[in-house]
């Protein structure tokens, strides 16, 4: 018995569509290369609730004839390409022919397209795969795409479907992409009637600028380089302006946006040394290249290529951002902390300058510096004793430390008093408890301290005043409004009155307590943006998320106390804390050395 039949068109097309229509974002990247294809110079979108109900692209590109325009939804249809050798000359974004065939499969579309010499265009309605209608309209030359209910016929794909902000991002992201890549043509998208972008026909960098925002003008350094292998052009962000997540990382390959670790490992090697650590180069690369010399084609949505020579492309890439960051004098030797106030800490940020002076030792005496001298190594000798000390399990647990006496934690249990404590300019505080010696990282247990009092505030168990601003406007890239929106909420929560303003623009018009002056606005800022890049970090909700961020952000400023009593504080408000043995981040804050671990040493 036979039991192989062939799959219809529209069941055919459905499973191709799982390849190229991943979700909204996925549909918009067709359309937007569609159009760019049809060498518009102007390309319009439409967006409503995050592209589940709508998405619609116009342009004003050479439009189809009705054959074409009934034919692009098939299958393997596809003006670009004629032969596989054309694979290998590739210059157009498209050429499989199956974009609108996935989508109209998994959609409802309706086609408005006219050439420019036709009197008349044609209108087609499809859903599902199915030819609903077919019909002259009188339209625009050019073409207008409209994608309603995406996956209305899939259910279990359209409950993949992310929350609205999720996929609001993705479709900013891609785009940001396109319009990055064509800087020639002009881009508007409007989000539920909200206008998200408009990017004027121009240069690279201005587009740039366009939709990052003016900060960014100052922040480029141009990459150029031609070799006979290829040309790469572009920009590369200033180290100084690096950021501290990742994010701003683009090449495109003849125009087309790519994902390629192993150049973005050329640009980071770089970068190498300028940047202080944990930051991430931004760039925005590209690579043109004769195409025979690359294959476009070994991924469905076309964000992988293979170049024929990849030892070559590394080196160049490589070479141009070095020597373009090189050529802008951007050496290794930059403070890169003193560029931006923020990096200060508090304690610097307002104290007058200072005239160097030279203090001269009057008891200086070269005998007796030989002499502290061989001292010193005797010090040290008793440090390599103390490193070969095998501490079995230094973290004990806050129920397994006995303090001498002292001040009441959470439970109401007595644990500990500070008073005593010492504090090493490294930021080790160290104090004695029953069984031992505590140390407690000064910064870490900071962190802990104030996440917990931003959570505590949070869940209205603290009352923290909120201070009155002079209202702040914050001016938001316009990819980040709809997150904003969603954390706000969060963000009231832990005492930052945050108002919408328009669709770029928020005003700040108050505070959590606590945040030293001047700098409210930078360190929103940059929670926000760290925030952004931290979203899919699991085990820790929003509002923790927020609250860590912004509890790491205002103790990388601190200084640390120089008061006693400053000292002796912070182990009482560590103990205080729900978890005081770790940092939100999950590192030990508070170690025990233990008596009998001392003891070994005089033994
Ligand atoms: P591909 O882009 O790979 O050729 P698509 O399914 O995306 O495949 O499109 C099929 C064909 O429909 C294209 O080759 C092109 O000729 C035509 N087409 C699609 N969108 C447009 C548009 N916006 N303007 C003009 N022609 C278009
Ligand atoms: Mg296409």
């Amino acid at each position: 018995m036979d039991i192989i039949h062939l799959l219809p068109d529209t069941v055919a097309n459905q499973i191709a569509a799982g390849e190229v229509v991943q979700r909204p974002s996925s549909a918009l990247k067709e359309l937007l290369e569609n159009s760019v294809d049809a060498g518009a110079t102007k390309i319009e979108v439409f967006v409503k609730d995050s592209g589940k109900t709508l998405l619609q692209v116009t342009d004003n590109g050479k439009g189809m004839s009705p054959t074409d325009a009934r034919l692009s939804f098939s299958r393997h249809a596809t003006s670009k390409i004629r032969t596989a050798e054309d694979l290998f000359a590739i210059r157009t974004m498209g050429f499989r022919g199956e974009a609108l065939a996935s989508v109209s499969a998994v959609a409802q579309v309706e086609l408005r397209t006219r050439m420019l010499t036709d009197e008349t265009g044609t209108l087609i309605r499809i859903e599902g795969g199915e030819v609903k209608l077919q019909e002259p309209v009188v339209t625009p030359a050019g073409t207008t795409i409209a994608v309603r209910n995406l996956f209305y016929n899939v259910p279990a794909r359209r409950n993949f479907l992310k929350s609205n902000t999720v996929e609001a991002r993705h479709i900013i992201d891609e785009f940001e992409r396109v319009a990055l890549a064509h800087p020639e043509i002009s881009f508007s998208l409007n989000h539920n009637g909200l206008d998200v972008f408009q990017l004027p026909p121009s240069n690279l960098r201005q587009r740039i600028i366009n939709v990052y925002g003016n900060q960014y003008n100052e922040k480029l350094v141009p990459v150029n380089e031609s070799t006979t292998l290829l040309r790469i052009n572009g920009f590369a962000g200033k180290p100084e302006f690096a950021r501290k997540t990742r994010g701003e990382q683009f090449f495109f390959i003849n125009r087309r946006y790519i994902r390629d670790g192993y150049l973005h490992h050329a640009v980071s090697n770089a970068f190498e040394k300028l940047l202080p650590s944990e930051s991430y180069p931004s760039y925005w690369l590209f690579i043109d290249i004769d195409p025979s010399r690359i294959d476009v084609n070994i991924h469905p949505t076309k964000t992988e290529i293979k170049f024929d020579d990849e030892r070559s492309v590394y080196a160049i890439v490589r070479a141009a951002v070095k020597s373009a960051l090189g050529q802008f004098s951007v050496s290794p030797s930059l403070d890169f902390e003193k560029d931006t106030s923020f990096e200060l800490p508090h304690s610097m940020l307002y104290k007058p300058v200072q005239k160097p002076g030279i203090t001269v030792d009057t008891g200086f005496n070269p005998f007796m510096r030989d002499n502290s001298h061989r001292k010193a190594d005797g010090w040290q000798q008793a440090y390599n004793g103390l490193e070969k000390i095998h501490i079995d399990n230094p973290v004990e647990n806050i129920s397994g430390i006995e303090f001498p006496e002292g001040i009441q934690n959470r439970a109401g249990d007595t644990i500990v008093s500070g008073e005593g404590s010492l504090l090493t300019h490294e930021g080790i505080l160290a104090f004695p408890s029953v069984n031992g010696i505590t140390f407690i990282d000064y910064k870490g247990a900071r962190e802990r301290i104030l996440f917990e009092r931003f959570l505590d505030v949070a869940e209205g168990q603290a009352h923290e005043t909120q201070l009155e601003l002079f209202p702040l406007t914050l001016n938001v890239p316009a990819g980040d409004f709809e997150l904003i929106q969603e954390i706000e909420p969060e963000l009231r929560g832990l005492g930052f009155d945050l108002r919408e303003f328009s669709g770029s623009t928020f005003v700040l018009h108050g505070v959590p307590s606590g945040l030293e002056k001047g700098t409210e606005k930078e360190l929103l800022e940059l929670v926000i943006e760290q925030y952004k890049n931290q979203q899919d970090k699991p085990g820790m909700n929003i509002r923790e998320k927020l609250a860590w961020t912004l509890a790491r952000n205002i103790v990388k400023n601190e200084a640390l106390p120089h008061s006693r009593s400053g000292i002796d504080q912070l182990p009482t408000e560590l103990l205080r804390c729900r978890q005081p043995n770790y940092t939100p981040g999950g590192n030990p804050c508070m170690m025990v050395l233990k008596t009998e671990d001392i003891r070994k040493w005089f033994k």
